[in-house]
């Protein structure tokens, strides 16, 4: 199963990729948590990436494209994979049907995760995250056992510099502008199912294994 999640930022992305990735016994690749370890670890492609994530923009597409095909290549995706975050803009949407083309992997499927924007901008701002894993919380629906500690391995949750409210409604004006055409640009080829995903987070998991087990598209790799 080769997949690929889309949606504004907030749409419950990471947490629902990781989630089926899980399920289906493949490779959960989100662009965002590649450049925040490399932030971490202090790498030259952390620094180059942090400048745009800090202002709510998009990291240029040859940085992101270069990694996802490193990412790609790796064994941990033999059984197919989760793109989580990529591709975000038409030019990367032609990079990765190229790449995709030469490894002979092609897309089974599109999941668009359907939000609204107040939903949005409320889950963000509320939103915290593992320093050590990258787990997400939510400070009302899916808050940490003990505060400001992660229930998974024990690391300091923290608010993401790219969740505060002002540079949240950058990422979504990104969003709007470079990354929704990509929802008629898989509808298109026939690949895209669309998920509501403001439900709880079970219901939306629900949904999208429903919707994984509908329609048309490439199945079998
Ligand atoms: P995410 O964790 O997916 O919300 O990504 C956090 C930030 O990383 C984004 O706001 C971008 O600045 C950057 N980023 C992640 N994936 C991409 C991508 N495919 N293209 C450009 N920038 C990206």
């Amino acid at each position: 199963m080769n997949l690929v999640f889309l949606g504004p930022p907030g749409a419950g992305k990471g947490t629902q990729a990781e989630r089926i990735a899980g399920m289906y016994g493949i490779a959960h690749i989100s662009t965002g948590d590649i450049f925040r370890e490399n932030i971490k670890k202090g790498t030259e492609l952390g620094r180059k990436a942090k400048e745009y994530m800090d202002r709510g923009e998009l990291v240029p597409d040859e940085v992101v494209i270069g990694i996802v095909r490193e990412a790609l290549a790796g064994e941990s995706c033999s059984q197919g994979f989760l793109l989580d975050g990529f591709p975000r803009t038409v030019a990367q949407a032609d990079a990765l049907e190229e790449m995709l083309q030469e490894i002979g992997r092609p897309l089974d499927r599109v999941v668009n995760l359907n939000v609204p924007d107040q939903v949005v901008v409320e889950r963000l701002t509320a939103r915290r995250t593992c320093r050590n894993c990258g787990r997400n919380y939510h400070l009302a629906f899916n808050p940490p056992k003990v505060d400001g500690v992660c229930d998974a391995c024990g690391g300091e949750l923290y608010q993401r510099e790219d969740d505060r409210e002002d540079t949240v409604r950058a990422r979504l004006e990104e969003y709007r502008r470079k990354t929704q055409p990509l929802i008629d640009y898989y509808r298109d080829k026939g690949l895209l199912v669309e998920v509501p995903g403001d439900g709880s987070v079970d219901e939306v998991t629900r949904a999208i294994q429903e919707a994984l087990g509908q329609g048309h598209g490439h199945t079998g790799s």
